[in-house]
């Protein structure tokens, strides 16, 4: 019989990745979503790809009886957890709604699932390295105070999942800490949808090549870097969800060496700001309308992961290039200026 996978937060952009390539290695598949930061777009595009319908749960992690609820109408070998609240700037206006959604949300599940036996798998971010005075980063580089209140929650979820997972028997745990996730699915039926105007990078400058931004500021050219812009390691959305695929069976499987594991999940390359903006240009053929504008407050210089503990204990490898990935995040807008 296969396994089954809860994806919490499903319905958004990383979710909705992993659920296609949860499908494709043979796992049954629930989303559970309560909707507030994604449309159904990337929900029904799932399905065209995989040419199923699959179980969406509207729910809200913060409530306890919901949780309980799904536990007992399905059961789970795993839950991979990507339902939180995620913009750096709106964490920092208003701390309490990121604390309480983030981290009741994931206590929670873990007491739900623990009771269970369902393996968890957390999704963290690189964030949590803060500015590292060593690079690229491992999964040793210490971890520097957070600079946002999301990041906060990050490094507050790994430990909750660390300590409940040492403390309960007969779960795993796994945090994957992503660096830059950019692109989107081949096919073009799923991608980012930010709402409003995008913080990140690679759907700002989508949206300015499609002409519903005028203009690209690259915050900062000052930096001690080649070029002065900042260096980051931007991590193939397809890729990045086979990693997820990888760990998830390394749990189900009973293959994990600790019961606490943590990956970097990341290409092991730094590109520039700059790089990214010319490379983007090259695979699209469009100039892009920029312009060098002060540095963003809470950026640091560089930071890019040494993945090779991903390589070797989960066999996994970012495959796709930054023309790959950038072509796909341009199919993509160009599929969303059609609809
Ligand atoms: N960036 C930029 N212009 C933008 C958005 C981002 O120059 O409109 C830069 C930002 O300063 C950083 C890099 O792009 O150096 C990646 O930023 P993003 O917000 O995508 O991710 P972060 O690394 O901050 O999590």
């Amino acid at each position: 019989m296969s396994k089954c996978v809860l994806v919490s937060g499903g319905a958004g952009y990383i979710g909705s990745h992993v659920t296609v390539e949860l499908v494709n290695a043979g796992y049954e598949v629930v989303v559970a979503d309560n909707m507030s930061n994604c449309d159904l777009t990337c929900y029904n595009g799932v399905c065209s790809i995989i040419g199923k319908e699959l179980p969406l749960v509207k729910m809200d992690f913060c409530d306890i009886s919901a949780v309980q609820k799904l536990f007992t109408e399905y059961k789970f070998d795993a839950v991979i957890h990507f339902a939180a609240f995620k913009a750096v700037g709106e964490s920092v206006d208003e701390p309490l709604k990121y604390y309480r959604n983030n981290i009741l949300s994931f206590t929670n599940l873990i007491e739900v699932a623990r009771k269970k036996g369902c393996n968890i798998l957390f999704s963290s971010s690189a964030t949590v390295y803060g500015e590292s005075e060593t690079l690229p980063v491992t999964e040793r580089t210490p971890r520097q105070q957070a600079t946002s209140p999301y990041g906060n929650t990050k490094q507050i979820c790994e430990d909750i999942l660390r300590d409940s997972v040492k403390a309960y028997e007969g779960i795993n745990g796994i945090a994957l800490r992503y660096f830059n996730p950019v692109g989107a699915h081949p096919s073009a039926l799923i991608g980012e949808l930010p709402r409003g105007v995008p913080n990140n990078l690679a759907p700002f400058i989508t949206q300015t090549a499609i002409g519903k931004r005028e203009c690209l500021s690259i915050f900062g050219n000052d930096y001690p870097t080649e070029d002065g812009t900042c260096l980051r390691d931007y991590i193939d959305i397809v890729d990045l969800a086979k990693a997820h695929v990888c760990a998830v069976t390394r749990m189900v499987e009973g293959r994990m060496k600790d019961g606490y594991e943590v990956y970097n999940i990341g290409t092991g390359r730094p590109v520039s700001v700059l790089e990214l903006v010319k490379t983007f240009e090259k695979v699209s053929g469009k100039p892009l309308n920029y312009k060098f504008a002060p540095r963003r407050s809470g950026d640091i210089a560089a930071i890019w992961a040494d993945p090779s503990l991903a390589n070797k204990e989960l066999g996994w490898k970012a495959e796709r290039s930054v023309e790959q990935t950038l072509a796909a995040a341009w199919a993509w807008e160009q599929h969303l200026a059609e609809k």
